[in-house]
């Protein structure tokens, strides 16, 4: 969707061909039968620090349907609650320091390791760097507090796998851009329409600028021809006729598609690639209670299966079922991701008791579950050997994509960089260059003289 707007906004005629009925991809809302509302697969939070996803809803006109917050509230099972949020009167890095000095979830020896962990990242750390995450808390004598409650849950869970599966590059970028950079980097947003809605604003910006799309066209062929240099792409639909194409899939979808492209040299470099690959899954578990159980907006919850909370009643306030409605996530958990819908509706509801009481008295109206077991692709040591540039095997071919060479984890951040990337890729090729990566927030406050040349 990058791709395409920022190339119709560029003058060519775009046709962005969907397999599905609706905008979206992995981040997308439907009617869910069971529960007879429209919900979102899943909470999807971005980060000031997200300047390309930023630019991209600005560019389709959606930017003011995200609600933006600066704090974020940690609950321990009991209920006990700590605030983190940015000093005003602090410069970055410092902004945080006030609220995780005071944190009440954090021992003193939490504190004292987590800042010295946070000083040691100011620095980015080499790409080539083949040390996991876990290996590097141990080395660098993380209490199991701050690992737990801090690592596992917060940094861990944004990258969506176990400590020890995460290169320690992408942990420290994380760092970096949501505690360190500045207080705007680390700020959150959540999106106050369903995903596919706000999405929606992609079809109707390609629309005005004499573009289309073309939905359920799932592309099940594409074949060059040399001598007029165009692409044919059939879909069970029809057929469709292209100077340039962007395959913007998945790697599994990127690999579905490979045997029914034409032979080139670098297929098999691409095939390798791909075959490195692997994702984690994400489980949200949606609650409707006949009462307001919380009144904050979200909430990260300490030392249970049950992770991130999002109050949707709060979030998206234009829904007018009485009570509340929630959602939790739980990240990185395949045990979780194991359980029928029926134990993992009654964990949940359990756990959340244990942080909200209210829980206990209220009725529970309705519940759905949504595995996403393909959510997010991994970031082991090594992944960014794995992950292909933006120039294809094929000619006036792009590749975009989360997992395309970005730098950036499995994001809708990393998904819009790509398609920037490809449109750029497309207009250098017609000899017609153009820009339209949005550069990346410049740090604040003391973070300006921090050397920006990795360390070891
Ligand atoms: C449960 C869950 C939670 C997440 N949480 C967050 C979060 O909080 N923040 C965040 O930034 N990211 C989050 N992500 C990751 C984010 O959703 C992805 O990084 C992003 O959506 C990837 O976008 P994409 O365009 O690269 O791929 P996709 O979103 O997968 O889009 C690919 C599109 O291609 C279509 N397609 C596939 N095959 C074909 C074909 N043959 N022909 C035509 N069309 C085809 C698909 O239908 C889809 O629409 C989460 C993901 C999941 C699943």
């Amino acid at each position: 969707m990058s791709a395409a707007c920022a190339l119709a906004e560029a003058g060519l005629r775009v046709k962005l061909l969907e397999r599905r009925a609706y905008l979206g991809g992995r981040a997308s809302s439907y009617r869910h039968p069971g529960v007879d509302e429209v919900i979102d697969n899943c909470q999807h939070v971005l980060f000031g620090c997200c300047t390309n996803l930023v630019g991209f809803y600005t560019r389709i006109g959606v930017a003011e349907r995200i609600h933006w917050t600066t704090t974020m509230t940690m609950i321990e099972p009991g209920g006990q609650q700590t605030r983190l949020a940015s000093s005003r009167w602090l410069p970055a890095p410092l902004h945080g320091l006030p609220s995780i000095l005071a944190a009440k979830a954090l021992t003193r020896a939490d504190k004292l390791a987590l800042a010295r962990a946070f000083r040691k990242l100011m620095r980015p750390v080499a790409a080539e760097s083949d040390e996991t995450l876990g290996t590097w808390l141990r080395r660098n004598g993380q209490t199991p507090g701050a690992i737990n409650r801090f690592w596992r849950l917060v940094i861990a869970s944004a990258l969506n796998a176990d400590v020890d599966e995460i290169a320690l590059p992408y942990a420290a970028k994380v760092i970096r851009e949501l505690f360190l950079n500045s207080a705007e980097a680390g700020s959150m947003g959540m999106s106050t329409v369903p995903l596919s809605e706000l999405y929606s604003g992609a079809e109707q910006f390609l629309r005005e600028h004499g573009g289309e799309v073309v939905f359920n066209a799932s592309v099940e062929g594409a074949a060059w021809d040399e001598e007029n240099s165009q692409w044919t792409l059939t879909t069970r639909t029809g057929i469709h006729v292209a100077d340039f194409l962007v395959i913007a899939l998945p790697f599994e979808g990127t690999a579905k598609l490979l045997p029914l492209m034409p032979p080139a040299d670098g297929v098999e470099k691409l095939a390798s690639q791909i075959a490195r690959q692997a994702h984690g899954p994400i489980c949200s578990v949606h609650l409707w209670f006949d009462r307001e159980v919380t009144e904050l907006d979200h909430a990260v919850l300490l030392d249970r299966e049950i992770h991130w909370m999002y109050n949707k009643s709060r979030l998206q306030p234009w829904r007018t079922a009485k009570g509340s409605y929630l959602e939790l996530v739980v990240s990185a958990s395949r045990e979780f991701a194991a359980l029928s819908r029926e134990e993992a509706i009654a964990l949940a509801v359990r756990e959340l008791a244990e942080f909200f009481p209210q829980v206990a008295t209220a009725k529970l109206e309705k519940a759905a579950l949504v595995k996403e077991v393909r959510a997010t692709f991994t970031v082991p040591p090594g992944i960014d050997a794995a992950r292909p540039r933006t120039a294809s095997p094929w000619p006036n071919c792009m590749l975009a994509g989360d997992w395309i060479a970005t730098g950036w984890p499995s994001t809708m951040e990393s998904a819009a960089r790509s398609g920037h990337l490809a449109a750029e890729a497309v207009c250098a090729a017609m000899d017609e260059p153009r820009t339209f990566l949005d550069p990346d927030l410049k740090p604040r406050g003391l973070m300006r003289f921090v050397r920006t040349a990795a360390s070891s």
